[in-house]
């Protein structure tokens, strides 16, 4: 399989790794569009969030643990900070192993563009 987040898991690839456990790994994003723009991802490949299962409803909360933790070390959980799953073409998704777009650091506006 041919994804990009599989070989950061896997380091084939390079990324800053800010966090990771058993199941949950995170990065810094290479295009980061906040001063605080992390992507936290299952260590299990799932394309997009249509293919999450209840087999997944466990992981789902581990990777939102994981984003509260990175959020507070970087001190923007009281500030307030967004986690965002793209899906599929219209929402912007291009990379298809679903990720939690941690951004804060600064005002966020809504709705986004
Ligand atoms: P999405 O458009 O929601 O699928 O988000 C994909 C994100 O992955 C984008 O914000 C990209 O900047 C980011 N990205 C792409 N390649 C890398 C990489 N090698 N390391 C870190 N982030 C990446
Ligand atoms: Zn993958």
């Amino acid at each position: 399989m041919d994804c990009l987040f599989c070989k950061i898991i896997e380091r084939k690839i390079p990324a800053k790794i800010v966090y990771e456990d058993e199941h949950v790994l995170a990065f810094e994003d290479v295009n980061p569009q906040a001063p605080v723009h992390i992507l936290v991802i299952p260590k299990k490949h799932i394309s997009t969030s249509l293919e999450i299962t209840s087999d997944d409803n466990e992981l789902l909360g581990l990777m939102y643990q994981a984003a509260n933790k990175i959020a507070r070390d970087r001190n923007v959980a009281e500030r307030g900070f967004r986690l965002v799953m793209n899906c599929n073409r219209e929402a912007g998704q291009t990379v298809f192993h679903i990720h939690l777009h941690l951004l804060g650091g600064r005002i966020l506006h809504w709705p986004p563009g």
